[in-house]
């Protein structure tokens, strides 16, 4: 940065700190200011830039979220005692004690990052470790005082920002761990721009390729997009304005990473990106939370809100102190619009999380909310007591921590936090792990439900136990069945077994093997399943299988089902996955058709076409339905892709014959987006025996299809036939 540049930044920031500090504390920062400066000297850093404008850029982006003059000044001077021979005891003496407390926090994290960093590099194997380390250290920080940790993802933000002239490497892993620390990190203090900040600018370097994709893709659909939302902002405002009601309606824009996400989440369910509907979204910003209701009524009557449902985030607000409405609606078109309702003040919390309040605190009085909420806190620091091994840790901070959380109520009205998904059964184990080991059924708001359905905030929760029960089931880990989200419950089902007496485990491996195997008729010899495994012997391969620390999804991922696939198995031509071009075949899906019109043949160029229903059909790019087509918008670029091969198998089904069991288990089928190709039913003294003919891609998919049908209602077994 030359230096006129430095003093337009400089400059920005006092204007900044002058518009909401106080003359004495504004000095203050300013002093500090120029203490760094020349401590930090004529340090330069590796952009070419003076040292300086490094910390000046992170207090800036702390002064965005009016943050007091101490976070500021820390800010200003958190890198003097690392970079510069300043101690603690002169910042003390000068500044004070609770900026140097403060500079104090955010230097012992660095010194924990750079341990970590040496591990990292020694030993990829001591990563997960390094990055416990590094995760337990900012807990205990959080807790002890929010703003070092607000410091550190400011200075981390800016040091993303600037990243690019590090050697490859290590911008690798500096993104890396932004991407598994720092942004779940912001998260979680509901530091929304922050996140979505820390995520682009770390996804930008772990994947450059897809960051440009999707910015394309983004911006393809950007015209479209914007022209939709323009009029409905505007006929929303109108409406809003007719009744009276003061606001600020807004369209939203989409971040990079989350789109990203989103279409990974997409493809899994084999849905194409044109089903993404909350790309559509229009955020209403209101003056108190009574219009947020009577806004709500009149979108609801200007759009009919979709299932009926909204989320009232204000009535009961998430962990991370977020409040707003979401209700998703049927708009013009009969495009979804994401509508999100809120207060400016939730508006600010919303983009700033948990630095809002520094914001808002002289005006609210009731500093006793602003501790209930941090609750989470006080309870991450309880389970991480309770988790064993490092890794583990990293796991269960992963999915049970930094998810997004379900509240629900024991019988005695205490509420519990859970990851989104769980289940009863991890209810059971969040309580304790007895409740959990011995747990052989539940009562949600007083029926009975399966042990592996999922949760809603505001669910009441009974479990029932059974002191005879010997112990938690192996079936419970088996992923296809759903039993279990939080990872601490899975590692303590793991470490239950763990302590079985090996003879147990032995039998129970040899148990489960030959009764899964069973399944699939695969009709292998024991040889021949070690050999698909990295274990070295039969007993080692049934001894972990019979502890939980393998699965049989492990052990079937790498058998081949074209050797057992009946001979009309299909080729199909597969469309690029790529999302330049069409992110639409998830293969089996059957969602891209070639059009009857023109019947494309291989090696001619073709074109997509949206249809309303119907996946996208693809037609010959000289077709003259094509030519003709006004619809702009709907066509998509393809090309032919490789041949991907939908292998035909035959499964049988026994049941208790009741009325809608044979569209249960069509519909799950159509639900996995599964065809099916033929099907028998016979009845015979209250059963039903149906053989399904099905298109599938591989062992596990048939295998995951076997298990979700055995867990419907009367159905007994359901297996593979040749
Ligand atoms: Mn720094």
């Amino acid at each position: 940065m030359v230096a006129t540049n430095l003093e337009n930044e400089y400059k920005k920031f006092e204007d900044l700190i002058n518009s909401y500090l106080t003359v004495d504390q504004s000095e203050i920062v300013k002093k500090a200011y120029n203490f760094a400066e020349n401590a930090h000297g004529d340090q330069i850093r590796l952009t070419g830039d003076r040292f300086i404008t490094h910390p000046l850029a992170t207090a800036y982006y702390l002064a965005e979220l009016h943050l007091d003059y101490q976070t500021l000044s820390a800010g200003l001077l958190h890198d003097v005692v690392e970079d510069c021979d300043v101690t603690n005891e002169e910042l003390s003496e000068i500044f004070g004690e609770d900026i140097a407390k403060l500079v104090y926090g955010v230097t012992k994290l660095t010194e924990v990052e750079n341990v970590s960093e040496i591990k990292w590099e020694e030993n990829t194997q001591t990563h997960s470790l390094a990055e416990a380390q590094t995760l337990r250290k900012m807990l205990m920080t959080v807790a002890e005082d929010v703003r070092v940790v607000l410091i550190k993802l400011s200075d981390r933000l800016h040091n993303m920002e600037t990243v690019d002239p590090l050697p490859s490497e290590r911008k690798v892993k500096f993104a890396k761990e932004t991407m598994e620390i720092y942004a779940p990190l912001a998260h979680r203090l509901g530091m929304w721009e922050f996140k979505w900040r820390l995520e682009d600018l770390s996804f930008r370097i772990l994947d450059p390729g897809m960051y440009k994709k999707v910015a394309k893709l983004i911006n393809s659909k950007r015209k479209n997009r914007d022209q939709y939302i323009e009029k409905a902002v505007k006929l929303l405002a109108d409406k809003l304005d007719d009744e009276g009601i003061k606001s600020e309606v807004k369209g939203r824009s989409k971040h990079l990473f989350s789109t990203y996400k989103k279409i990974l989440a997409y493809e899994k369910e084999n849905k194409t990106i044109d089903e993404i509907n909350d790309l559509f979204a229009i955020r209403v910003v209101v003056q108190d939370v009574k219009d947020c209701y009577i806004a709500l009524g009149s979108i609801h009557n200007l759009w009919p809100p979709l299932g009926g449902q909204f989320d009232d985030y204000i009535a009961r607000p998430k962990d991370n102190m977020y409040r707003s409405i979401h209700t998703t609606v049927n708009g013009d078109n009969n495009f979804q619009i994401e509508i999100q309702i809120r207060t400016s003040e939730m508006d600010q919390y919303a983009e700033y999380g948990i630095a809002a309040h520094w914001k808002y605190k002289e005006g609210s009085s009731d500093d006793s909310t602003f501790d209930k909420k941090m609750i989470w806190l006080r309870q991450l620091l309880d389970w991480q007591r309770e988790v064993p091994g490092d890794q583990e840790f990293v796991d269960s901070f992963k999915t049970d921590i930094f998810n997004d959380q379900v509240y629900v109520f024991t019988p005695n009205g205490d509420i519990k936090e859970l990851p989104t998904g769980s289940t009863p059964l991890d209810f059971a184990y969040r309580i304790h792990t007895d409740i959990g080991h011995s747990c052989i059924g539940a009562r949600v708001n007083e029926k009975l439900v399966p042990l592996n359905s999922v949760l809603k905030n505001g669910d009441k929760i009974f479990i029932v136990t059974s002191p005879s029960e010997t112990g938690p089931s192996l079936d419970w880990l088996n992923p296809n069945l759903g039993y279990l989200v939080t990872a601490s419950a899975k590692e303590k089902i793991r470490l239950w077994f763990r302590k079985s007496e090996k003879e147990e485990n032995l039998k129970r491996g040899q148990f489960i093997l030959d009764k899964e195997l069973a399944k699939l008729d695969l009709g292998l010899k024991m040889k021949d399943i070690v050999s698909f495994t990295e274990y070295k012997n039969e007993s080692d391969l049934l001894n972990n299988l019979g502890n939980g620390y393998f699965s049989i999804n492990d052990l079937i991922r790498n058998v081949d089902i074209g050797k057992y696939a009946d001979s009309d198995s299909i080729k199909l031509p597969v469309i690029d996955r790529h999302l330049d071009k069409v992110k639409v075949l998830g293969v089996g899906d059957l969602t891209t058709r070639l059009a009857k019109c023109c019947s494309p043949a291989q090696n001619y160029e073709i074109m997509g076409y949206i249809t309303r229903n119907r996946g996208v059909t693809i037609h010959d790019k000289n077709c003259s339905n094509i030519e003709n087509e006004k619809e702009i918008d709907r066509f998509i670029d393809v090309s032919w892709g490789l041949n991907e091969t939908l292998y035909s198998v035959r499964i049988y089904v026994e049941a208790i014959d009741r009325v809608g069991l044979l569209k249960d288990i069509t519909s799950l089928l159509s639900d996995q987006r599964i065809n099916i190709s033929g099907s028998l039913t016979e009845n015979r003294d209250d059963h039903s025996y149906i053989t399904l003919k099905i298109f599938i891609k591989n062992t596990i998919q048939l295998y995951s299809i076997i298990n979700k049908l055995e867990n419907i209602n009367n159905v007994i077994s359901v297996k593979r036939i040749n």
